[in-house]
């Protein structure tokens, strides 16, 4: 699986950075950004909760 960020859609609440910090972190320009491979095994279930809880629906995990 993989998780991707709509940058245009991020308010950079920096939400998903405290849920699950090993996919998601902030980029310079304040927004989120997802690791550009596969979500490790043991942080899929936290990405997928990232996902539910981003109050923008910013972040898609499939
Ligand atoms: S939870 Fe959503 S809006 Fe907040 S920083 Fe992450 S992607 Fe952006």
């Amino acid at each position: 699986m993989r998780a991707h960020v709509d940058k245009d859609a991020c308010i950079g609440c920096g939400l998903c950075t405290d849920i699950c910090p090993e996919v998601f972190s902030m980029d310079d320009d304040g927004k989120a950004v997802a690791i550009d491979s596969e979500i490790p095994a043991d942080a899929v279930d936290s990405a997928k909760e990232a996902e539910g809880q981003c109050p923008t629906e910013a972040i898609k995990v499939e």
